[in-house]
């Protein structure tokens, strides 16, 4: 055999293994959205629109609203896209805003709170004991000095313990990061209240940044009309930014989100970058346009009707998995307005084939709009299956937290 045919040969025979391979995977990837239920992902989204480009490097360097010499790009529908979430979060001001397509709910954070930050570098962060882990990584990466603040047993932020550290550091500047459906019990702070905790202990408008990670719920609340303006993400309320992740609720076949914030304090941090022709006002140079396009192209053909119907469709079944695993006296939370169950951890067998997560012995099942009722059957016929079987109790949240009426 000749070096030219060997080579042939064994290109050929690499081939073979990579499509073996990605057949594989594809399988896998099959199995494993079929039964998915831990994580807030919505998985119910479609390419045909956007899968045209995919063989374009879309880049939006650099700043939304300023774009690049780069052409291959969608700053525009950027724009658009930050318009639609501003819309959505009632801001009654849109011009005073500014905001972009992040590469996922966690940029977003680490983004809001390098500008508090910046406008209050002698500041002190409070976090929630239930924020995600990416509020207190984004302090270390800042070096701020944090504090986190204890939660009722639901996971809704303490506001007798916000009261008690918002008054231990009256002389200093507070950036507060709250919830809007925490991680992993899906709980909602009382933003209004925390911001009259705030008002209340001398940290009025220009001695505080608050920010809003509402990764999930920042996009579940706003459609559900039953939910109090106190705990929606709401800009009419004396915030300065909030941050959503596009492949939750939204639905994306790519991690990405969305952060909004006061425009003064993105234009604090902004320098002109002349050989990029842009300004540099995102932590990421290169952005990833593709986000952007599926962002764009989800919001305007599902809609608001179409977000609206899910939702409630979600919150009715998260209310009959409750509901179904209540009945056999499991120990079960799911809070008001909340698509998120949580339940004493299950056997791992369980675990690894609904791919739940688990945190404390406890596990959640989240309910978007792919997790369809028979899927919640099967799961739950599972889990009772295992609960019956004598499993050992566990605490979640207390009764009182559960307070879901039919
Ligand atoms: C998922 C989540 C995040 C992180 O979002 P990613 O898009 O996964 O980076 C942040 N905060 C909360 C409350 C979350 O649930």
């Amino acid at each position: 055999m000749t070096k030219f045919c060997a080579a042939a040969e064994s290109l050929s025979s690499s081939r073979r293994r990579i499509d073996a391979l990605l057949a594989r995977k594809l399988n896998a990837f099959n199995v494993a959205r079929r039964n998915h239920l831990g994580y807030p992902y919505n998985l119910d989204f479609a390419v045909d629109g956007i899968g045209q480009f995919a063989g374009f490097l879309v880049n939006n360097l650099g700043d939304p609203y300023v774009g690049s010499r780069y052409a291959t790009e969608a700053c525009d529908l950027e724009r658009e896209v930050v318009a639609w979430f501003t819309e959505l979060w009632d801001c009654p001001r849109p011009d005073d805003f500014w905001g972009a397509v992040v590469a996922s709910g966690t940029e977003g954070n680490i983004w809001a709170l390098y500008l508090a930050r910046e406008t209050h570098p002698t500041g002190i962060l409070l976090y929630s004991q239930h924020s995600h882990y990416s509020i207190p990584k984004a302090a270390r990466i800042l070096r701020m000095e944090a504090a986190c603040v204890e939660c009722e047993p639901n996971g809704e932020l303490s506001l007798a313990a916000f009261a008690r550290a918002a008054a231990q550091h009256h002389g200093r500047p507070i950036i507060a990061a709250l919830n809007c459906g925490t991680t992993f019990k899906g709980a909602h702070d009382d933003i209004a209240a925390a911001l009259s905790v705030l008002d209340r202990s001398g940290h009025g408008r220009n001695r505080r940044f608050v920010h809003i990670d509402g990764a999930l719920n920042a996009m579940v609340l706003p459609f559900d009309a039953t939910a109090p303006l106190s705990i929606k993400p709401s800009l009419r309320l004396a915030i300065d930014s909030i941050s959503v992740s596009g492949h939750k609720m939204v639905g994306t076949p790519m991690p990405c989100g969305v952060l909004v914030a006061l425009r003064n304090h993105v234009r604090r941090i902004a320098s002109s970058i002349s050989y990029l022709g842009t300004c540099d006002s995102t932590l990421m140079g290169s952005r990833n346009g593709h986000a952007v396009l599926a962002l764009w192209h989800r919001i305007n053909t599902h809609g608001w009707k179409g977000y609206a119907d899910d939702v409630a469709a979600c919150l009715e079944r998260a209310r009959k998995l409750h509901d179904v695993l209540a009945a056999e006296a499991v120990p079960v939370l799911r809070n008001r307005h909340a698509i998120t169950v949580v339940f004493p951890e299950p056997h791992q067998r369980i675990v690894a084939k609904y791919q739940l997560a688990c945190h404390e012995k406890l596990a959640h099942a989240i309910v978007m709009p792919n997790v369809t009722a028979r899927l919640i059957e099967r799961f739950a016929a599972d889990y009772i299956a295992w609960w019956r079987s004598g499993p050992p109790p566990a605490p979640c949240g207390g009764p009182t937290a559960e307070a879901v009426t039919p």
